[in-house]
């Protein structure tokens, strides 16, 4: 099956649950599901055909009946994921199922039930035992995150504002994939406060959902672990190994009833069919290996889930099953995506050294911390010494950054003790001499104080800085050790065992599986016929079992087809429903909107395709919104607008206010004399209109013509008067502003 060597093919495996109290009181009829556990088959009868028609069989990596332990399907299917991801690979595991089939129930389970706690705890307590049984020159950092799709919108559910805070976005990252931007990530060093984290992310769910399992059915859940490991490498480097763990629970696989919803509902219900299909249409362009597009980008799941799905990552899924004859149909697809889902071809590989890994940066600002803080002890051991002994060498600098950490504090205390003990007895001795004058005396005093208060707030700074180091440093977990369970050690051995006893079975039973299928292959091809009669018989038995899967196979056909065809209605209902609706829209928009206004809109109209949404565009630039509005037209370089003797005497005597901002623009105005007479003339009819700029002196007509006329900017600039105006230019540009 493998295409190349390290490639693998997605792990899926089939759990059912048992017939609730209700499905039991509905009729006899039991359950639909049959398992054959010790071959990994699922059969399932249809409770609407004859019974002459052969039942369905498919085959997983393993099945799991009404009567499984949680423990057992963690131990057989999940353990070896998780040993992956610690290992430094990526690691997926999703339950997808109708609602209310147990997928809730397989991935958390009942937490304070030990005997019922899901795949999500297990693995919190896996991971953390793991850690604590690590050799010690290991170090960790374990972060976790808990999201939620709901309506194609990515929500931070360990944000404290997740009520009202915007949707995340999704960003793709050459080297890790795709990510998602902003996401809360909590550092968790043991167990217990990994459950906390998963708690605060659960009731940030059940909040504003106002039923829970209806919400749960129609959200994706994705919890998210990164467990970073460095380690020693045989270069005497530290190296890191990156892998990331992806738990998630998705909505509901029961197609939404489109039939009667409207308006929000049917957006929402359209949405949520569109990341599950989105997820059916990856799957089966997987699957099937030939269609060279595979359609991640369709939804916000799909391009989470990109490398879980085809790419670098282990994956398993956990297809949950209901056994009641009423769901016959929705058990059958989940089987079917099941189904295909185990020929996807995965290329995990260990991450190690990536650039972005936390844990290295940890170590490095822990080792800045700590040679600050080496620094600072030094510093005081040094001045402390030299207060003994004046003679310092400079090498026992690295002697004592060798030294303990908490000799290096205790003599730092035991420094700032003895200097404050001599402060104070020199200030005593100050006091008390009699030769020194009373100012002086004072003098000194206060410089005594002043270094006390320095050596104080010296003091606090290294305090400061030792809290800051030692949290830090607390983040790291540090194999064999951190994890305070010693009580139990003992009895987690035990367990650990059983574990690793049931790991064996479980490997052996896949042995002797297919030790069964090859015989039952070859058995036949072995078999030498001692009589013709021997040989009708054997020839008949393989002829029948060969009818049987054919008409098993007509019987699949003929069920594609149907779903086939049902699905195109369902297509070409819906087409229907838009067509009518898009009608309806037109009539209005061609009847009662004017063609001008409907061009107008239609021009501004854009696109968004990350949104998934039309808008409008902004009728001014983004950037220019601000600035450019506001701003005058400038006039043409170098030329200025035409200013009256009056206005020039009145800017030089500094009389009127009003011509204190004369020509402030740079304009040349195409004023030709015959023009500017009849304004003259006009003003001369109207004596009793205001003054406007140009019309006001009209006692200097003649010479103001002739000057603005003939002006050239040389002249201008030459001219007195400008230079005051020049001045105030750039002051009167801003007020006009
Ligand atoms: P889903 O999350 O798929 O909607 P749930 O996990 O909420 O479904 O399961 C629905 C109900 O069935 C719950 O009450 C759960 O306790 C029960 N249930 C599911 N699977 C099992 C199982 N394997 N054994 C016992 N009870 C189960
Ligand atoms: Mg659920």
């Amino acid at each position: 099956m493998s295409k190349n060597k390290s490639s693998e093919s997605v792990k899926v495996v089939v759990r059912c649950r048992p017939l609730s109290r209700k499905e039991e009181s509905n009729g006899p009829a039991g359950g639909i599901v049959q398992m054959d556990l010790r071959l990994g088959q699922v059969i399932l009868r249809n409770p609407r055909a004859p019974p002459s028609e052969p039942q369905k069989t498919f085959t997983f990596d393993a099945v799991y009946d009404a009567n499984s332990k949680q423990r057992e399907l963690y131990d057989e299917s999940v353990r070896p994921l998780i040993d992956s991801v610690l290992g430094g690979f990526n690691g997926t595991i999703f339950a997808y199922g109708q609602t209310g089939t147990g997928k809730t129930y397989t991935m958390q389970g009942a937490w304070l039930d030990p005997e019922r706690r899901g795949v999500i705890p297990n693995a919190f307590d896996h991971i953390f035992t793991h850690i604590s049984r690590s050799q010690s020159d290991k170090q960790y950092l374990v972060r976790a995150s808990y999201l939620e799709i709901y309506r194609e919108e990515i929500r931070d559910l360990l944000d404290p504002n997740h009520g009202n805070a915007r949707a995340l976005e999704l960003r793709e990252n050459p080297e890790t994939g795709v990510y998602v931007q902003d996401l809360t990530s909590c550092v968790c060093k043991s167990i217990k406060e990994i459950e906390e984290v998963m708690n605060v992310g659960n009731q940030a769910r059940a909040v504003g959902a106002t039923d829970m399992n209806e919400h749960s059915s129609r959200s994706h859940a994705l919890f998210l672990i990164t467990v970073e490991c460095s380690q020693p490498g045989p270069d005497g480097r530290k190296h890191i190994r990156v892998g990331r763990l992806n738990l998630v629970d998705l909505a509901g696989s029961e197609r939404q009833t489109k039939t009667g919803v409207q308006g929000e509902r049917l957006k929402e219900a359209a949405k949520i069919n569109l990341s599950l299909s989105a997820l059916g249409n990856v799957i089966s362009a997987l699957a099937d290996g030939r269609s060279g597009h595979v359609p991640y980008r369709d939804s916000k799941l799909t391009r989470l889930l990109q490398d879980s799905l085809g790419g670098n990552a282990k994956t398993v899924m956990v297809a949950t099953l209901g056994p009641a004859p009423q769901h016959y149909d929705e058990t059958l697809t989940t089987l079917r995506y099941a189904n295909r889902a185990k020929n996807i071809q995965n290329q995990p590989r260990v991450n190690e050294d990536p650039k972005d890994a936390l844990l290295r940066e940890f170590q490095r600002e822990i080792a800045r911390l700590r040679a600050q803080l080496n620094h600072r002890k030094w510093r005081s051991k040094q001045k402390s010494e030299q207060v003994e002994d004046e003679s310092w060498d400079g090498d026992q600098e690295k002697e004592i950054e060798d030294e303990e950490d908490e000799e290096v504090e205790k003599e730092g205390e035991d420094y700032v003790k003895l200097e404050e003990q001599r402060l104070e007895s020199e200030k005593e001795a100050i006091r008390g001499d009699q030769d020194l004058m009373a100012d002086e005396k004072q003098k000194l005093l206060g410089e005594k104080e002043r270094m006390m208060v320095d050596l104080r707030k010296e003091q606090e700074a290294t305090e400061q800085l030792t809290a800051k180091y030692k949290a830090m440093e607390s983040k790291l977990l540090v194999g064999g050790k951190n994890i305070i369970d010693h009580t139990n050690e003992q009895q987690k051995m035990l367990e650990i065992k059983r574990q690793e006893i049931a790991e064996q079975t479980r490997k052996e039973r896949e042995i002797q599986q297919q030790v069964l299928i090859q015989d039952e292959e070859t058995l036949e091809l072995r078999e030498t016929f001692t009589s013709l009669q021997q040989e009708v018989e054997a020839k008949t038995k393989k002829l029948k079992k060969l009818y049987a899967k054919l008409q098993a196979i007509k019987v699949e056909i003929k069920d594609v087809n149907d779903e086939h065809v049902r699905s195109r209605q369902e297509l070409e209902q819906t087409q229907n429903e838009l067509t009518r609706e898009l009608k309806f829209k037109y009539l209005i928009i061609e009847n009662f909107i004017p063609p001008e206004e409907k061009n107008k809109i239609m021009n501004r109209l854009v696109f968004d395709p990350e949104e998934d949404q039309w808008k409008f565009q902004s009728l001014v630039p983004a950037e220019s919104k601000s600035s450019q509005m506001k701003k005058r037209p400038a006039s043409a370089v170098g030329y200025k607008r035409p200013i009256s003797q009056y206005a020039r005497v009145a800017i030089a005597m500094g009389g009127h206010s009003r011509y204190r901002a004369e020509n402030i623009m740079f304009l040349e105005l195409d004023m030709t004399p015959p023009n500017t007479a009849s304004v003259d003339r006009s003003k001369d009819a109207e004596p009793n209109q205001s003054p406007s700029v140009d019309s006001s002196p009209t006692k200097e007509k003649g010479v103001r013509k002739s000057q603005s006329w003939c002006q050239t900017p040389k002249s201008m600039t030459s001219s007195p008067s400008n230079v005051s105006l020049a001045a105030c230019h750039s002051a009167t540009t801003a007020a006009a502003q």
